[in-house]
């Protein structure tokens, strides 16, 4: 109806109609027709004039939808103008991947038309090696909707090899799946630099290899002949004061030498272990009593020791205690009390070293076991190559154990490590309902259908496998009793699971969104190192929204709030 089709028509026409409707009224006051009839007819008007406002209210509301589609071409061209600016390839897949944009610059870089680098014609500029992989990768994705990053080499227009990286989220329309929309940038010139750092790193590391193995020699048999000179003369002679400082002097090169020899070893895989029963209290007592004779000033104190037989590498877990040794008493040099401790607690031998010395700053703590890494000490110099701690981590890793550090700086710092008895440890103790409710010595949860949440607290030394246990059955029980909330209480957890966070962020926390968690309370605990490990965790997640807490009522309230 022409009535309905601009607004100024429909203005006017409600004008007219209330025209009329004055005009029965006031021929109504003047008696001209009856009132009655007038009355009834100034009704039916009012209904016909709120008729005309509601089809006129939904013509208003009919206008944009027409504009949308204008406006959506207008963006679909607003896009694609943007794109053809950027200084990177840009690209644009349908929801059976299926290239359905490209942008100026992929045309430029690989010389290929637009047309044909339309459905999967693009195919034909990329040299990907393992080309089936990634294909079944590509499909893999399409269905999963995950992000994509893939680093591959693309033929440019010339047909010259370019490293490039593919960078593509996948986009929605509403709810729907549309397909997906990325980016791909040259880094040829960024690969050739760290190629060409690789091989330089690979010299240096061959060049320490044949260097400590030319010095290893000669000091064997400078050794060799200190022996020699200290059994033939008497030991009240003078030389013989020579003699100990020498042989001080031996023993740290000696040290410094092994330590390059192990690091060229563990960087060419070749770092051997000599397996062995043992009793690990004995080995740690003899190496305290070892380093009481190189350092008589200090003060060893061992508060515990629990008896243990330990199959492992005596040899290298020596090594480590040494090592940790060794730092404690570098690195306080105006306090000689060192404590050390050994239990063992469900099924792990855990250790500590501790000293009051200098102490670790927290942004240094997680760096300290890289390869060469040494913190800046510029006031006091200490002797060094940043390699014991490396070494060590290497060989409790080959234990399948872990290491973490306590420190507060200035104030000294505790070095632990914990080794499994076994690695396929059984829980000792497990309570579960098989349903809502789990507990085992490493973690206990419980489902609060009415606050929508899922209660874990985990407790005491956490390992990969602890941790990965504990995220499984989460994940079942969320599962068993669908949730949105999780509150993850670290509180009591002792030590750290850095090597597990990768995993919780690669692998728990997209699972967890995906069983339906949106929001997660994290309580921290009080070991700063496994506060970092808890940060790296969720370093990558955009899955569910996380947020750290110190205390367990703030989280919850947190929680009740959303
Ligand atoms: P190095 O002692 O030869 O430098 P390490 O790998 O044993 O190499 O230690 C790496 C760094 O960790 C040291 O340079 C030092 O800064 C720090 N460190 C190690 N042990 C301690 C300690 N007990 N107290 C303070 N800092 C320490």
């Amino acid at each position: 109806m022409e009535l309905f089709t601009t607004y100024p028509t429909a203005k006017r026409n409600f004008f007219l109609f209330f025209l009329v409707l004055l005009l029965l009224i006031l021929s109504g006051i003047f008696n001209i027709f009856q009132p009655f009839i007038v009355l009834l007819f100034s009704f039916f008007l009012v209904f016909i004039a709120l008729l005309l406002l509601f089809f006129f209210g939904e013509k208003k509301q009919i206008a944009p939808v027409a504009g949308s589609q204008i406006s959506t071409e207008a963006n679909e061209n607003g896009f694609r103008l943007i794109a053809d600016q950027i200084p990177f390839m840009v690209w644009r897949s349908d929801a059976d991947g299926k290239c359905i944009y490209v942008n100026k610059k992929w045309i430029e870089f690989t010389g290929l038309s637009y047309e044909g680098s339309l459905g999967f014609g693009f195919v034909k500029s990329m040299a990907i090696p393992e080309n089936q992989r990634r294909r079944q990768e590509w499909w893999k994705m399409i269905k999963d909707h995950q992000p994509y990053e893939l680093k591959f080499q693309l033929k440019d227009q010339r047909g010259d090899l370019r490293w490039v990286l593919a960078q593509a989220n996948a986009y929605y329309i509403g709810t729907e799946f549309r397909g997906y929309i990325g980016s791909i940038i040259d880094i040829t010139e960024q690969e050739s630099s760290t190629i060409a750092i690789q091989e330089m790193s690979d010299r240096k590391d061959e060049f320490l290899s044949i260097a400590s193995h030319e010095l290893k020699t000669p000091l064997t048999s400078i050794k060799a002949l200190f022996q020699l000179i200290e059994r033939n003369i008497a030991p009240d002679h003078q030389v013989f004061r020579f003699l100990d400082r020498a042989n001080n002097n031996i023993l740290k090169l000696e040290t410094l030498i092994n330590d390059l020899l192990d690091v060229s070893k563990i960087n060419a895989g070749k770092l051997s272990y000599d397996y062995s029963e043992f009793a690990f209290h004995e080995m740690l007592n003899d190496a305290i009593l070892n380093m009481q004779h190189i350092a008589p000033d200090y003060q060893f104190v061992l508060r515990k020791s629990d008896p243990v037989i330990f199959i492992g590498d005596k040899f290298r877990l020596e090594q480590v205690i040494f090592n940790f040794l060794s730092n404690a008493i570098k690195y306080s040099p105006d306090c000689k009390e060192i404590i050390i401790n050994s239990e063992v607690l469900n099924g792990n031998i855990i250790v500590s070293v501790q000293d009051f010395g200098i102490g670790i700053k927290k942004e240094n703590l997680t760096k300290i076991f890289n390869r060469y890494y040494r913190v800046d000490n510029t006031i006091m110099k200490f002797e060094g190559l940043g390699l014991g701690l490396f070494i060590s981590s290497e060989i409790i890793k080959r234990h399948h154990g872990s290491f973490w550090i306590e420190s507060e700086f200035g104030e000294g710092a505790t070095f632990y490590f914990i080794l499994p008895l076994t690695n396929q440890h059984k829980h000792a103790q497990v309570i579960t309902d098989e349903f809502s409710y789990y507990e085992d010595e490493t973690i206990k949860i419980q489902i609060l259908g009415d606050k929508d949440r899922m209660d874990a607290n985990w407790t005491g030394y956490q390992n990969f496998k602890s941790v990965q246990d504990g995220c499984l059955i989460m994940l079942d029980l969320v599962k068993k009793n669908p949730c949105t909330k999780i509150l993850n209480d670290n509180s009591e957890v002792r030590g750290n699971w850095s090597e597990a966070s990768d995993w919780v962020s690669a692998e728990c926390i997209p699972a967890l969104a995906a069983a339906g968690i949106t929001h997660v309370a994290w309580i921290y605990s009080p070991s700063i190192f496994s506060q970092l490990a808890a940060e790296k965790s969720v370093d990558l997640s955009d899955h569910i929204v996380i947020r750290f807490f110190n205390d367990k009522v703030s989280a919850a309230d947190w929680l009740d709030s959303i």
